[in-house]
């Protein structure tokens, strides 16, 4: 690298200190010094090095340019943000060093490329900024245009802010730059996604205000409900700003802006759609046995992204629910309309996508056609859903602008299969404009009299191996071999010499070369202009065909619930404001289909608010307790959001919110111990439900000594029963707990039935009344074929210990003197550390007795 070239990509570089630079230099895309090093450790590529010019060598890596995309999508994945530097000069009218300028930026959230977007799962980017424990969020979607943004106030306004922005799963969230290294920019940084610090100037309010207005072509944003939304409006207007410095175009798909309403639908946080497995498995990330994965059979990416977006955000509200409900039946009772319908959709491409390529000037003459193509298909889904007897139906069909027009006109303009380039030609159509088929004929006139040339110079010079041919270089010329060269007529003028033969052009076929050339390349012109009108016309009307896009997206959401309900047989769940949840015949969606046809056992349901509103479940591992539990929680959530439900019948009172804490998993990367992430979960619980609320608990406490855990267990038990009150569903190994039913209104013992042969456990999978009769733990162990003798060693310990057990005064502490349980005070007894000290599978039963009666002797006499 010479020096004037290096200096050249320093001060590109000083441009974007924070940003990997990709330098172009011939087919590669270089990178330098720490740029280079990550590169080559992140996308293993050879690290290498380059001399400098001063005995110096710097490190340098590269890519090929032709497969950057696959490059930048491995960086991106990791959070990375690149510039993309390109030769922006024709190097041969260069003086001196090629101008080289940054022609792309790409960040997670601002990606637009469709090879680098999954095109069923938006990708949104965030911008928060928080003041005086008040935050504003915006959001946006820079491939389809969404924007919307909000406030959030009051207490926890940092939990609720990470909730609400992980819902929407940001790819990044810009913060101002005098946020950086806060406690809040860490807490997103570890939550939400990838942290851009951005420049405080851009959140100032009137500059935000100012930008805001400016883009939206408007004097007030009152027309936008933000007018009080302070923050919300910062936020909107600084993530506004970096959307077009990195996207370097006018954002016209960016058509308006939506306030955000927080907290105002069923709330589910992010441990609770991990725990749920709504959009992925929580063990492995994947779709398969995820919720998303029974549900989508959506026709469209829009489709797909606003189920997603549903299953995300439930409603509340019973009159909306019901709404989406009622479409649903009509949809599923009809099958001809379903078919007719989700017909159309299949046909129907991501005009969300193309929209966003129109704005970004990326669009090609495809695109058009494809936008044309759906367009084309409004009036028949019209048609079909106008019929229906469902408001929200005839709704969306009549919220469709008409865009027949705008639809004839590209179908008009463009050839049938026009190439993917649009400066090549072959895009306009036939007879849709007269300059272009007068060069089009002249070319095709001109290429039809060299065709004929072969023939009728062969004729006239008789050498029968005469050929005529083209190349980018000499244009077209005759081609005559050696030994023929005799032959040649004097009007024959050389072009060039080969091995083998020689070429030659004539006056004539001068001409018509320059008649043919000069047709083409003006017709690739023309086509090209005319293209581009056609493409800025189309561009005006992008309000209507987003209007399209939401209300066809709505139409294949619906639609899917409805194809689901009758493949599966689900139900309409009656939703309502009353107090119950009443499930019968309720089924695992999920579990249902990973099990073989009719394999699942249907379970009932009856929770209301007084005499039955925590459900404490007791069973083995592996009875069923986790699944039944989650069924629940997933039936309630399908329904509020519209869908029919896994069950025969099923009444819901809407629930504000949904918790769940299950089983342990471990959160060591970012320094918690399992344990502290349950009670992290838990305290989030305790804090936050209500009344209203849905609990999950799938085993508590279990990270700890079994007294602890045990004590904790109870206590958690008791203060929800006490002082929140949520419909609570507690799955537990601990059947001590089951005592709480007799001490406390509200508690339901229920378990899951087993039966035993011999020595062989059966799982009936059927949930019953009562508690478990045992906990049958070391059976499940031999099921999972521990050793015998270990199974035979711990049947033995079993029952010395429950033995000794049952020699121990009441255990059951007495109801809220929480402070005076036997179980803690033991546990600050000295007799405790020597009972931890004992290694219980090293001793005999005999030697067991014995220690417990010393320690009972001495607990007697302390
Ligand atoms: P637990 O929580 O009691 O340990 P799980 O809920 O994890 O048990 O269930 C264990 C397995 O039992 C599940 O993976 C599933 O395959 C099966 N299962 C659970 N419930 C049912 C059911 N109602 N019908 C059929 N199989 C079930």
């Amino acid at each position: 690298m010479t020096t004037p070239m290096l200096s050249q990509y320093h001060q590109i570089k000083r441009e974007h200190p924070d940003k990997i630079l990709m330098f172009r230099l011939g087919d590669f895309y270089e990178m330098f010094y720490d740029d280079a090093v990550i590169a080559a450790r992140e996308l293993d590529i050879v690290l290498t090095s380059r001399p400098t010019g001063n005995d110096t060598r710097i490190p340098m890596a590269g890519v090929p340019y032709h497969a950057v995309d696959t490059y930048l999508s491995k960086l991106l994945d990791k959070g990375y943000r690149i510039a993309l530097c390109d030769q922006v000069e024709d190097a041969r009218q260069a003086k001196g060093l090629v101008k080289r300028a940054v022609t792309r930026v790409v960040t997670p959230g601002t990606v637009i490329d469709s090879a680098l977007l999954d095109d069923k799962r938006n990708n949104y980017i965030g911008c928060v900024v928080e003041s005086e424990g008040s935050i504003g969020i915006a959001l946006a979607d820079a491939s389809t245009g969404e924007f919307f943004a909000g406030e959030i106030h009051g207490k926890n306004s940092r939990e609720t802010a990470i909730e609400e922005l992980s819902r929407y799963a940001p790819s990044e969230c810009l913060i101002p730059r005098s946020h950086e290294g806060r406690d809040f920019h860490l807490l997103l940084a570890r939550n939400v996604a990838t942290i851009t610090p951005w420049e405080e100037w851009a959140y100032d309010t009137e500059a935000a205000y100012k930008s805001l207005c400016e883009h939206f072509k408007v004097n007030s944003l009152r027309g936008f409900d933000l007018e009080e939304l302070k923050l919300g409006t910062k936020a909107a207007g600084a993530l506004l700003t970096y959307l077009s410095k990195t996207q370097m175009t006018e954002l016209q798909h960016i058509t308006s802006i939506r306030r955000l309403h927080f907290g105002t639908g069923l709330i589910i946080d992010s441990s609770t759609r991990r725990n749920l497995e709504l959009l992925k498995r929580a063990s492995d990330g994947s779709t398969k046995g995820s919720l998303i994965w029974v549900l989508d059979v959506t026709q469209t990416s829009m489709g797909s992204r606003l189920l997603k977006k549903w299953l995300l955000n439930p409603l509340t509200d019973p009159d909306r629910i019901n709404e989406r409900l009622d479409a649903v039946e009509v949809l599923s009772c009809d099958p001809v309309m379903r078919g007719e319908l989700r017909e159309c959709l299949r046909q129907t491409y991501d005009i969300e996508r193309i929209v966003g390529k129109l704005s970004y000037g990326t669009a090609n003459a495809r695109d058009l056609l494809c936008l044309a193509t759906s367009l084309s298909l409004l009036p028949r889904i019209k048609q079909t859903v106008l019929k229906a007897r469902a408001p929200l139906l005839v709704q969306l069909a009549t919220s469709m602008p008409d865009t027949q027009q705008l639809a004839a006109l590209i179908l008009a303009a463009i050839t049938d299969d026009p190439p993917a380039t649009v400066t090549d030609g072959g895009i306009i159509r036939d007879g849709f404009h007269q300059e272009i088929d007068a060069l089009r004929s002249a070319s095709e006139s001109g290429k039809d009299w060299i065709a004929q040339l072969e023939v009728s110079e062969r004729e006239r010079t008789q050498i029968r191996s005469l050929r005529v041919g083209y190349n980018k270089v000499f244009g077209y010329y005759i081609e005559v071999t050696k030994p023929n060269l005799h032959l040649v007529p004097p009007d024959y003028i050389r072009r060039q010499t080969l091995a083998n033969a020689e070429r030659f052009v004539t006056e004539k076929l001068k001409e018509y070369e320059e008649k043919v050339l000069g047709a083409e390349s003006r017709l690739c012109e023309l086509e090209y202009e005319v293209f581009c009108k056609l493409r800025e016309e189309v561009c005006s009307h992008i309000p209507k065909f987003q209007a399209v896009a939401m209300a066809v997206a709505e139409l294949d959401v619906l639609s899917t619930f409805a194809e689901i309900a009758v493949k599966y047989n689900y139900k309409r769940p009656e939703v309502d404001r009353s107090d119950v949840i009443e499930i019968r015949g309720g089924r695992h969606p999920v579990v249902e289909r990973l099990l073989g046809e009719g394999e699942y056992v249907p379970n009932d349901t009856f929770m209301n608010s007084s005499d039955s509103r925590l459900l404490l479940i007791t069973g083995p591992n592996m009875a069923g307790k986790s699944t039944y539990c989650r069924q629940v929680a997933l039936i309630t959530l399908m329904a509020q959001t519209g869908s029919f439900v896994p069950a025969d019948a099923a009444r819901i009172g809407v629930v504000d919110r949904i918790f769940t804490r299950v089983g342990a998993h471990d959160d060591l990367s970012m320094g918690q111990s399992t344990f502290m992430v349950e009670m992290t979960e838990l305290s989030n619980i305790l804090r936050n439900a209500t009344d209203k609320s849905l609990i999950v608990l799938d085993e508590i406490g279990r990270g700890t000594s079994t007294y602890d855990g045990l004590a904790i267990a109870w206590a958690v038990t008791e203060y929800i029963l006490d002082s929140i009150g949520a419909k609570t569903l507690f799955a537990t190994h601990y059947r001590e707990l089951v005592s709480i039913e007799d001490t406390h209104e509200g508690v339901r013992n229920h378990s899951v039935a087993i039966e035993k042969r011999g020595d062989e456990l059966i799982f009936l999978r059927k949930m019953v009344k009562g508690p478990a009769d045992g906990s049958y733990g070391i059976d499940v162990a031999r099921l999972a074929g521990l050793p015998p003798s270990v199974v035979d060693r711990a049947f033995g310990i079993l029952e010395v210990l429950e033995r000794a057990d049952r020699g121990k005064p009441e255990r059951r502490p007495k109801r809220c003197q929480m402070t005076q349980l036997t179980f803690l005070q033991v546990q600050e007894h000295p007799i405790i550390e020597e009972l931890r000290s004992i290694n219980v599978m090293n001793i005999t039963p005999v030697e067991a007795i014995n220690i417990l009666y010393d320690l009972q002797q001495k607990a007697r006499r302390k």
